[in-house]
């Protein structure tokens, strides 16, 4: 989803198993519709007259064959994690700018580089904890650590502001 296509024309794309895959403009969208490839599952946005025929705009369309396209993660990076947990502090609540990234099991201790063992910090909470586990340390953390649903998710929430007949097909 490198371009945003104009709102109204969007046409939300699932693969075969209902997973979103990519937004097209409805022109695309028909000519899967007519070559038999996709599926209506949402109309809703009107209609388009021709000479010959007549189609009602499609919303949501689902393909009848599955893409095969990994939902992977962001790469984990201190800018992903503060962005996963929108830079609040995971000990103390607070919104931070100056947020440092903890490993939740100290590397010391052979915790590891990964989405299940990072977390935002503020910088006291952090000199607090210190190589310690949060157990260690009596601190609490605020949500368990996971890996942030792929990008592409992230990238229609341009959409979903105003595509509310999308919303049920994309995970929160
Ligand atoms: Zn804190």
């Amino acid at each position: 989803m490198t371009r945003l296509i104009a709102l109204n024309r969007a046409v939300l794309v699932l693969n075969q198993n209902y997973e979103p895959l990519n937004v097209c403009n409805f022109r695309r969208a028909i000519v899967l519709l007519l070559k038999g490839k996709a599926e209506t599952l949402e109309n809703g946005r009107g209609e388009i007259r021709t000479a010959s025929s007549f189609f009602e705009l499609p919303s949501v369309i689902r393909l009848g064959h599955m893409v095969k396209r990994p939902m992977l993660p962001p790469k984990l990076s201190r800018r992903e994690v503060f962005i996963r947990d929108q830079y609040l502090c995971q000990y103390c609540r607070k919104q931070s700018k100056e947020l440092t990234l903890d490993h939740v099991i100290p590397r010391r201790l052979g915790g590891t580089h990964t989405w299940d063992n990072v977390a935002s910090a503020c910088v006291p909470c952090n000199l607090r904890k210190a190589g310690r586990t949060p157990a260690q340390a009596r601190m609490k953390l605020l949500t368990v650590p996971k890996a942030p649903p792929s990008k592409r998710y992230r990238d229609l929430g341009f959409y979903l502001e105003v595509r509310v007949e999308w919303r049920k097909f994309v995970p929160a």
